[in-house]
């Protein structure tokens, strides 16, 4: 869609305006339909867009990624076999293991990227979907918002997926290892938060407003 006001030089950042990030030319904003993108009319860059996904869905997508986040923390993540004997590895016994190992800082970053920041990020998605939906403004939806956009580069699954495969791998020369039910949760768990990622948290600044 090209947006049709051009406007230059605001006085001052208004909700209703759009900065081209590439050539810094101004425009009004206009309703995007679900999937739509805005183009800027001087370089042709996206300014915006809508996601296919409305609030309901993101909410459903919440609710299914927390299900999936605990089960996928009450299943162990693998079994190994050596010796005669069976060690199973959840993802927090692997973390205090780590710890246990000297490796404090790399269990710290583990527990912190797979587990406790993609918590608080599903927890404040679905507080902020709530809120949206309320006819009042609740206390905190502001700083929900923000916590919001500074946490979602520091979930990162699917790097402790990568990790866990190469070690998979690289033990299953030593011992039988076979992935557990916990492994394919969080493979899951990587697909329902990168398609949470997709959603613009404009969007709800704007249903908020609205
Ligand atoms: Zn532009």
């Amino acid at each position: 869609m090209d947006m049709k006001d051009g406007v230059t030089a605001p006085m001052r950042i208004r909700a209703d305006l759009a900065i081209c990030e590439h050539c810094d030319s101004v425009h009004r904003r206009g309703a995007l339909a679900p999937g739509e993108a805005a183009d800027c009319r001087v370089c042709g860059a996206t300014l915006y867009r809508r996601s296919r996904l409305d609030v309901d869905a993101m909410l459903a997508l919440t609710l299914a990624a927390l299900i999936v986040f605990v089960l996928a923390n009450a299943a162990p993540i693998v079994t190994m076999q050596s010796g005669g004997v069976t060690t199973r590895g959840w993802l927090m016994t692997i973390v205090a293991s780590a710890w246990d190992h000297g490796v404090g800082p790399v269990a710290a970053i583990a527990a912190g990227t797979v587990f406790l920041f993609p918590l608080a990020q599903l927890a404040l998605y679905l507080f902020v979907l709530l809120a949206v939906k309320l006819p009042a403004r609740p206390r905190g939806f502001v700083a929900a918002m923000h916590g919001l956009r500074w946490l979602r580069p520091w979930s990162m699954v699917e790097v402790f997926l990568i990790g866990i495969l190469v070690s998979i791998i690289k033990m299953s020369s030593l011992a039988r290892v076979t992935a557990e039910a916990g492994l394919w949760g969080f493979g899951v768990l990587t697909i329902l938060l990168t398609a949470l990622s997709t959603f613009e948290l404009r969007e709800l600044w704007d249903a908020h407003d609205a």
